[in-house]
């Protein structure tokens, strides 16, 4: 039995041992870069909400970066 280390995602809740992963402590680049998109939206104080496809162009790298295994 080897030892664990399962945290929740801190953006979409889901556990895993995401300290292991490149993108830890999140799932994947997008949970990564839509928590640094609140960190930034809180520095700049901007007025307008994150949207999805604030990211979209960061989902056209995930798909390179973000391999399953
Ligand atoms: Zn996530």
């Amino acid at each position: 039995m080897k030892p664990t280390c399962e945290i929740p995602c801190a953006i979409c809740g889901k556990p895993s041992e995401y300290f292991a992963e490149p993108t830890g402590p999140f799932c994947s680049n997008r949970c990564k870069l839509i928590d640094l998109g609140k960190w930034l939206g809180e520095e700049y104080r901007v007025s307008e909400p994150l949207r999805p496809d604030h990211f979209a162009e960061f989902e056209e790298l995930g798909g390179e970066l973000d391999r399953p295994e």
